[in-house]
Formats: structure tokens, C-alpha cells, sequence
């Protein structure tokens, strides 16, 4: 089981993701990241943040 709490990316959200796989946790961020933070697309360097986050 992975987990990824948002906060450690973007400070002040304390949204908290779980998933069997880092794959799971994305799609889960990705949903997020446009319906709470107006990001359509995710941009690489936070992609990258999130993996470094993902335990
Ligand atoms: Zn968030």
C-alpha cells in the first residue's frame, strides 16, 4: 500500500491519498490537482515532487 498526504507538495492541503501502487496514487493527484487546484495538466516537476513523496 502507498500513501501520499498533498501537504507535502502543496503546503496548506490536507488531502491524503492511498493506493495499491505509485500508479494509483497519480491518477488519484492528477483528479485532485484539477478539480481542487485548477491544474489541467500536472507539470513534470510536480509529478516528480509527488513520486518523492509517494510511501
Ligand atoms: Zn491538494
Amino acid at each position: 500500500m502507498k500513501s501520499f498526504a498533498c501537504g507535502d507538495v502543496v503546503p496548506g492541503c490536507h488531502r491524503r491519498f492511498t493506493a495499491d501502487d505509485q500508479e494509483g496514487i497519480l491518477w488519484q493527484v492528477a483528479a485532485h490537482a484539477r478539480e481542487d487546484h485548477g491544474l489541467e495538466v500536472v507539470p513534470q516537476p510536480v509529478v516528480d515532487a509527488v513520486i518523492a513523496h509517494i510511501r
